[in-house]
């Protein structure tokens, strides 16, 4: 069925974006749903408690975040349908990007609960527009594991993709990701995109060669990496179990390690040191 969000009956859950950085950021839009909610349901009670300070607004809070992400959504879908005007935000951004709350917009709207958006900042658009690398098509993939194998894993399914690839990441990660992306994507034009909207804003512009050697002591703070899409060079489609198996085999038939993972790298065009790195951490 059709329904205008604001000339419907039904109740309205609020996801309102919040700044990622720099209060001036903050919408009179924002403000006033914010004024206008009975309950702010957020990912933790002391960022959004301080938010809110800010701007001159006291409202009960509820927590929902990713651990109780069920539960929560029980709860503030139950008050919602109780006549409780409900809005919802993250730690900064909009909710649902990296970050809590699709639950609980599936589960909202399964209880016939109609949705809307409050505008406002995303790092990763940020990033993009200002990289230099925006094209027509982008492909949003926000934080790769952590685990190093399937970090590597999941770059390789991304280096065929011709879209602009935006990634987030944390200083203490940032360069192993940038290594293992020179790595398996090759020497691509990439960007990263440093505290975004605040004081010490800082785009760099490079090679992915060229940002990985960067000395990570200077690369704080919160960040976005952009990566331009492939330029058409196609990479077979193995995953890591086949690839380690191909190098057993190879071994089993009696060739030393280092002669099987050279075969493979031959044989299946995949960089060497990725093959060698796949087979000795599994
Ligand atoms: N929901 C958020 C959004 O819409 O952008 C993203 C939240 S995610 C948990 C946090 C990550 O977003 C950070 O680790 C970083 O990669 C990116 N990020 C958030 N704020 C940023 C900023 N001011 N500058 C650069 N990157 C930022």
């Amino acid at each position: 069925m059709r329904e205008l969000n604001f000339e419907s009956k039904k109740p309205l859950l609020y996801l309102v974006a919040t700044p990622i950085g720099n209060m001036q950021e903050v919408s009179p839009r924002t403000i006033e749903t914010l004024k206008e909610v009975g309950l702010v349901a957020c990912e933790d009670t002391r960022v959004t408690g301080k938010f809110l300070a800010m701007l001159g607004i006291s409202k009960p809070l509820v927590s929902l975040r990713e651990h109780n992400e069920v539960s929560a959504s029980n709860e503030i879908v139950a008050k919602i349908l109780n006549g409780t005007k409900v809005a919802y935000m993250s730690d900064a951004g909009y909710p649902c990007i990296s970050d809590p709350g699709s639950r609980l917009v599936k589960l909202a709207l399964q209880n016939d609960i109609n949705i809307t958006a409050i505008s406002g900042p995303n790092a990763a658009l940020n990033a993009l527009v200002a990289s230099g690398l925006c094209e027509d098509h982008f492909y949003f993939h926000g934080f790769l594991d952590a685990k190093e194998s399937v970090k590597l894993e999941e770059l390789r399914k991304l280096a065929n993709r011709e879209e602009t690839l935006i990634f987030y990441e944390a200083p203490h990660r940032i360069q192993k990701t940038l290594n293992a992306m020179f790595t398996i994507l090759g020497n691509r034009k990439a960007c990263i995109a440093r505290e975004l909207t605040k004081k010490h804003e800082e785009y760099i512009r490079g090679s992915l060669e060229e940002l990985s050697q960067i000395d990570p002591e200077t690369l704080k703070g919160e960040m976005v990496i952009i990566v331009e899409g492939s330029l058409g060079e196609i990479k077979p489609d193995i995953n890591n179990d086949e690839i380690i198996q191909m190098v057993k085999n190879l071994v089993n038939m009696g060739l030393t390690t280092k002669d099987a993972i050279k075969k493979v790298a031959e044989t299946t065009n995949i960089n060497k040191n990725y093959i060698y790195k796949i087979y000795h951490v599994n």
